[in-house]
C-alpha cells in the first residue's frame, strides 16, 4: 500500500512548488540554510524526500523551540520516528494517519461469496504454509522463498502477496512475544487477506443503483474478476469528508466483510493548551491529572443496571469463551471505549502523557497468571493505541513515561510526604504509610504520571527516564497502526 517512489520529487518540482529558482535551492541546500533529503540519481537528477523532514524543519513547522525537540528527540519522547545520517542530521519521517473501517460484503451474490471464500482459504494456507517455513528458516520477500510454496491454486502475483503477509506476522509476533517477555510460539493465521491496489479496485458506484462503492477483486483464475457492492457507513462518510482524505486502494478482505483504509493528511501539533495525562486506572478506563476519571459509573448507575469499564470487563470473564455473549460483550466494549474517548477534554490538551506499557512486565501485574496478563496486556494496549490515535487525530503530542511506582508515591505537590512505598496502595485507595495522604489511588497515579510528563518536556529531570529511552523503538509505531474496529 505505500509507494516509495511517490515520496519524491525531482529539486526543480520541489524548488517550483515553494516559490525558488531551482538554482537558489541548490545553492542554499549548499549553505545549509535548507535542510532537505536529497539523493542523486544516475542521470544526475536531484530528487527531495519529501515523506523526511529535518528535525530543525519539523520543530519549526510545530512552533517547538528547536533546544527542546532535540532534547525530546535525545531522551526518546517524539511521538514520531527519526533516523540519523551518516552526517550525524536527524530526520522526522512524516507521519502517516491511516483508519481502518469495515464494510460489509452481504450484499454480495451466493456465488461471489463462494469465490470469495475459495480465495481466501487458500490465501491462508499460503500464509500458513510460509509462517511455519519461514519460523523453521529464515526467508524474504524473494524467488528462493517464494519457491519454497510448490503446490498451490494461488497465482504467482497471490503468492508474493501470501509471503509478504508471513514475513510480517512472523516479525510481528516474535517481536510482541519479546515485550510481554513470553516465549514465542509459531502462530496459526485465521485473519483476512491484505490486499493492495494490485489486486483490488475500488470505485464509486456507476451502475449499481442502491450501493455506494464497488470492490473489483481479482480471483485465482486469472481475467476473471468479481465485483462486491459496497455500502458505505456512517464512520467512512465521516474520514472521507476531512480535508485531504484519501480512500487507499487496498484492504483486508474476510468472508463477511472488507476493510478499507482511509489516509488523512498530518497537520502541525497544536501550540495551545494544557498540559495532562492519562493513567489506566484499576476499575475505570482511565483518570486524567486533574483527577476526572473515565469510564467509572456511581453506586446509583450501578444499581439503575448501567455498565462501566469495569463492569463490561468483568462481563466478558464470565461468558465463555468463543461464545456469542461473548462476541457481544467484546463489541460493547469496542462502543464502550469509543464513546468514552470522546467524552475526554482533547480540545483542552496540548501536551499527554500516558504510561510506558512496557513498564507492566515488572510493575503492576506481577501477580497473575501468564495466560491472564497477556490477555490484560491486549487490552491495556487496545485502549492505549485508541487514546494515541485520537491524541493523533486532536494533534496532542503524546509523552510515554515510565509507570513504576506512579500510584505508589506519596504526591508531594499535593501536600504529601514524597514517600515511595508498595503498602501506600490499598487496592483503589491510597493512604500514605508515613505522613497519612489520602486519595483515590489511580488519582494519585495520574497525578504522579503528569509530573513525570512535565519532568520529561521540560527539565528532563524526571527521576526515572530510563525505562522510557529503551522502548523507543517500539513506542512511536502504535501510533500510526489502524485498528480493526475502529468506529
Ligand atoms: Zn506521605
Amino acid at each position: 500500500m505505500k509507494s516509495a517512489k511517490k515520496n519524491k520529487i525531482t529539486l526543480e518540482q520541489w524548488a517550483k512548488e515553494h516559490g525558488y529558482s531551482e538554482t537558489l535551492a541548490s545553492q542554499e541546500v549548499a549553505t545549509g540554510a535548507l535542510d532537505l533529503k536529497l539523493s542523486k540519481d544516475k542521470d544526475n537528477i536531484v530528487w527531495v524526500e519529501t515523506n523526511k523532514l529535518s528535525l530543525r524543519t519539523w520543530a519549526v513547522e510545530n512552533s517547538f523551540p528547536y533546544e527542546s525537540v532535540l532534547l525530546w528527540h535525545q531522551n526518546g519522547i517524539l511521538p514520531v520516528k527519526t533516523t540519523t545520517d551518516k552526517q550525524g542530521k536527524i530526520w522526522v519521517k512524516a507521519e502517516e494517519i491511516l483508519r481502518a473501517i469495515p464494510l460489509t460484503l452481504q450484499y454480495a451474490t451466493v456465488s461471489k461469496k463462494a469465490k470469495n471464500t475459495t480465495l481466501l482459504e487458500a490465501c491462508r494456507a499460503g500464509v500458513n504454509f510460509f509462517i511455519k517455513s519461514l519460523w523453521n528458516q529464515k526467508g524474504k520477500l524473494d524467488a528462493n522463498t517464494l519457491a519454497r510454496l510448490q503446490k498451490t491454486r494461488l497465482t504467482e502475483r497471490y503468492k508474493s502477496q501470501a509471503l509478504k503477509q508471513a514475513l510480517q506476522i512472523v516479525v510481528d509476533t516474535k517481536k510482541s512475544a519479546k515485550a510481554l517477555g513470553v516465549p514465542a510460539s509459531c502462530p496459526h493465521f485465521q485473519g483476512g487477506a491484505r490486499l493492495d491496489k494490485k489486486f483490488i479496485k475500488i470505485e464509486l458506484s456507476q451502475h449499481l443503483k442502491d450501493f455506494d462503492w464497488c470492490l473489483t477483486l481479482s480471483t485465482l483464475r486469472k481475467r476473471h474478476p468479481i465485483v462486491l457492492p459496497l455500502k458505505g457507513t456512517e464512520v467512512l462518510r465521516k474520514w472521507l469528508a476531512k480535508d485531504g482524505a484519501e480512500l487507499i486502494q487496498g484492504c483486508e478482505l474476510n468472508e463477511d466483510s472488507v476493510i478499507l483504509f482511509v489516509k488523512l493528511p498530518t497537520l502541525p501539533y497544536k501550540n495551545q493548551g494544557i498540559t495532562s495525562a492519562l493513567d489506566q486506572g484499576k476499575k475505570k478506563l482511565a483518570v486524567d491529572a486533574l483527577g476526572n476519571q473515565y469510564g467509572k459509573i456511581s453506586k446509583e448507575e450501578k444499581a439503575a443496571g448501567e455498565e462501566g469499564w469495569n463492569e463490561i470487563l468483568n462481563k466478558i470473564n464470565r461468558r465463555k469463551k468463543g461464545s456469542q455473549g461473548r462476541k457481544e460483550a467484546y463489541a460493547q466494549r469496542e462502543n464502550y471505549l469509543n464513546k468514552t474517548l470522546n467524552l475526554m477534554p482533547w480540545a483542552d490538551w496540548r501536551f499527554l502523557g500516558g504510561e510506558e506499557l512496557k513498564g507492566i512486565k515488572n510493575g503492576k501485574e506481577t501477580t497473575t497468571k501468564q495466560q491472564r496478563k497477556i490477555l490484560a496486556s491486549w487490552c491495556q494496549r487496545r485502549v492505549r493505541d485508541r487514546i494515541s490515535h485520537k491524541a493523533q487525530e486532536n494533534r496532542v503530542f503524546q509523552v510515554a513515561y515510565d509507570p513504576r511506582n506512579t500510584s505508589r508515591e506519596c504526591p508531594t505537590l499535593k501536600g504529601g510526604c514524597g514517600k515511595v512505598s508498595k503498602a501506600n496502595r490499598q487496592g483503589e485507595t491510597f493512604e500514605c504509610v508515613s505522613c497519612g495522604y489520602k486519595d483515590d489511588a489511580d488519582n494519585v497515579g495520574a497525578f504522579n504520571g503528569f509530573i513525570r510528563t512535565c519532568g520529561l518536556l521540560g527539565s528532563l529531570e524526571s527521576p526515572k527516564n530510563k525505562g522510557i529511552k529503551e522502548s523507543r523503538d517500539e513506542n512511536p509505531e502504535n501510533l500510526g497502526v489502524p485498528g480493526q474496529s475502529d468506529i
